[in-house]
């Protein structure tokens, strides 16, 4: 796949131009695994880092099947009603392994696509976790410099994904179904605890008494968690996003959250933290890159593999070498 290399002025005006065409070049600059690209991408962010950081990031996740697609398509729209541009974009990690993916080949959020309020992004294809969240987060990064108000970071809520977007929004809100238990919606209580907010989608037709009752339980539920340090108490709201109900009440909770965080200080201790977080996470995804992109460490590598499975040398013992060889 070719493509033209632009200068990285032309990439950095692209971005701050705010024109869609000029993102989604930068952003598959961002997402090149070319060692060339990535040196490039990183003076590329640095040169438009001062203007990011301006807007609230929100993390959405759920289980397949529980609405994403459709809330974020509904929601979406009173985002933009309220004056607001949003980008969105979507981590599936299922799609790396089997080149299939959970979230579809069909064409998601088709209306709020058209939107010129709107840009829409689903997520880079990589081989490491480490790598896909560092990715997407450089490319939140571009889109605050293109002017992005909301920033939409939607995950499958299957994997690990979420911690690492936890570690990178504001809010992080959960979307679950009524009358499904937990088990069978595949959802860890790891991810619950997570939550800024629940939302209880689907709560239409039949299904509106259930939805009610589950968001006591639920509610009940992130009772029995411990106090956030921001004070904040996790809220749970039904919604339809079929028929468009319930979905501004919880564009006011988030921008009552976003209020309420930032006034107390929360916001930006927070932010504060995530990006400590990302100075180590950076680290570590490098460094790892680093050891096993090493020619002396490949040329070894299989005989340590051999020698383990032999039993001559034991992991830590192999790993210590290989690690010793490395840094020495
Ligand atoms: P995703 O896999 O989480 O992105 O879920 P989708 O947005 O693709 O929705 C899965 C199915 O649930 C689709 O058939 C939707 O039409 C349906 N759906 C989504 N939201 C609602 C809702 O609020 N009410 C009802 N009744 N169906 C919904």
């Amino acid at each position: 796949k070719r493509r033209n290399r632009l200068s990285l002025e032309e990439y950095k005006s692209g971005v701050l131009s705010g024109d869609r065409v000029g993102l989604s070049r930068a952003i598959t600059l961002v997402e090149s695994t070319l060692d060339s690209d990535n040196e490039l991408a990183a003076k590329l962010i640095d040169e438009v880092y001062q203007y990011t950081g301006n807007s609230f990031r929100v993390g959405i996740t759920g289980v397949p099947g529980v609405g994403k697609s459709t809330f974020i398509e509904s929601f979406g729209q009173h985002v933009i009603d309220s004056g607001k541009k949003l980008a969105v974009l979507t981590i599936d990690p299922s799609s790396q392994k089997t080149g299939g993916s959970i979230l579809g080949d069909k064409t998601r959020m088709e209306k709020l696509s058209r939107s010129h309020q709107a840009f829409i992004r689903p997520s880079p294809s990589g081989d490491a976790l480490g790598g896909v969240a560092h990715k997407t987060r450089e490319t939140m990064l571009l889109c605050e410099a293109a002017g992005y108000d909301f920033i939409f970071i939607e995950t499958v809520g299957v994997g690990q994904s979420e911690t690492a977007v936890k570690n990178m929004v504001d809010f992080f809100l959960l979307l679950m179904l009524a009358g499904a238990g937990d088990e069978l919606q595949g959802i860890k209580k790891g991810i619950m605890e997570m939550a800024d907010a629940i939302a209880i989608n689907k709560a239409d037709g039949e299904n509106i008494n259930n939805a009610q009752k589950a968001k006591k339980e639920y509610q009940n539920a992130l009772h029995l968690f411990p106090a956030n340090e921001n004070g904040w108490i996790p809220k749970v709201k039904t919604c339809s996003s079929l028929n468009d109900e319930g979905l501004q009440s919880i564009l006011e909770l988030l921008n009552k959250f976003n209020l309420e965080q930032k006034e107390s200080g929360f916001f930006d201790k927070n932010r504060k933290e995530q990006a400590i977080h990302w100075m180590h996470q950076t680290i570590h995804h490098f460094l790892k890159q680093n050891f096993y992109k090493s020619p002396e460490i490949l040329k070894k590598l299989s005989n340590f593999e051999e020698e383990v499975r032999n039993g001559n040398k034991h992991s830590v013992q192999a790993a210590r070498t290989l690690l010793n060889h490395y840094f020495k």
